[in-house]
Order: C-alpha cells, then structure tokens, then sequence
C-alpha cells in the first residue's frame, strides 16, 4: 500500500517535471529568437511556485557593467498563462483581440503573459531600461504571440490590442517615451509603415 502510495508520488512529481522542462524549452527557444542569442527561461516550478509571491511578470539580472544574465526567471501565474495561451486563443471570446474593449479576463492575461516573456526578452538582449524594453517589447509582442501559436493576422492584433488597451494601464516604470513611435529613434524597423508591428 505504501509502496503503491510511494509509486502514485513519484510518478506525478516525474510527470510535473517533464511538463516544466518542455514548458522552459519551448519558451526558452522564443526568447532566444527575440533576444538573438541562446536563453533560457525558467519557470518556477510546482513547488517553488507554491513560494513565489513576486509581482512583476519576470526578471533579468544585469550585473555592474550593464551585461544581461542569461536566464530570466518569470513568476507562476505568467508561466501558466503562457502554457495555456494555445488553449485560451481557441476559445470564441479570444476575436475579442482585435478590437479595443477590454476582453475577458482570461484572454487579457494571455496577451498579458506574451508581452512579459516579449519584455524580459528584450532584456536578456541587453536593453536595461524598463521603458525602452517595454517600446520594444510591443514591437516583438507579434513574434511572440505567433511563437505561441496565434496566426499572423491575429498576433498582430494581439500587439496592437496590447498597445491600446493595457499599456495604458501600466504602472509609470514601464511608460513608452516620446520616441517609441513609427519612425522614432526607438522603432526596430524604421523604414516600415505599420506600428507596433514591423
Ligand atoms: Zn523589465
């Protein structure tokens, strides 16, 4: 009975750890796609993540210099949400996307959880400032979003969604500048027309 026990346990601790691996990988390949470089990503994990009380989507440490580690460590609930995104982009009230109203909650967090691993992918390439990452994040947020299973025409929403209904809404750190337009010093493609994406 013990063993039987014992056995129940060990196979579901195996089970969550493989689950969390793929999860790492598979988030870890599109930031490294965004970051152009090799990261990783690291989720916390089901018994880390019964610890993790943080608040702020993600992290990257940058050492004196200014260079970036290579890891960034996201919080539970952005992880969860970002294994769930295929799910959630299926679901009927995910068209809600490409209007301006705010969707369900359940769909905002989905876009939510893709512009976090977009932003702390623009730190692991080196940007340290909150603002800049966060202009170019909603610049990368189509290439995520697409990275994660949502059609062109629908991850370009997803940023533009983004841009119009939740940037608004965070906190001051995070607040585009006066160069985060088209053509501004802070556009990845500056020759193209069409903003945030390309
Ligand atoms: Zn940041």
């Amino acid at each position: 009975m013990l063993v039987a026990l014992a056995l129940i346990v060990l196979t579901l601790v195996v089970w969550e750890a493989r689950r969390e691996l793929s999860l790492d990988h598979r988030l870890s390949g599109v930031a490294s796609e965004v970051a152009g470089r090799q990261v990783s990503v690291d989720c916390p994990g089901f018994l880390r993540g019964l610890l993790d009380i943080r608040g702020n989507g993600g992290s990257v440490m940058f050492d004196a210099n200014g260079k970036p580690s290579s890891t960034t460590h996201l919080e539970t609930s952005v992880c969860h949400d970002l294994s769930s995104y295929g799910a959630t982009r299926k679901r009927a009230d995910f068209s809600c996307v490409f209007s301006t109203a705010f969707c369900s909650e359940k769909v905002e967090r989905a876009v939510y959880a893709a512009l976090v691993l977009s932003h702390e992918s623009q730190h692991l390439r080196g940007i340290q400032s909150e603002s800049a990452a966060q202009c170019y994040a909603v610049q990368t947020l189509a290439l995520v979003a697409r990275r994660l299973g949502s059609p062109p025409a629908e991850a370009g929403a997803v940023a533009a969604h983004f841009l119009a209904v939740s940037q608004p809404r965070m906190s001051t750190d995070y607040s585009l500048s006066a160069d985060c337009v088209d053509g501004g010093s802070l556009d990845l493609s500056p020759q193209s027309t069409g903003w945030p994406t390309a």
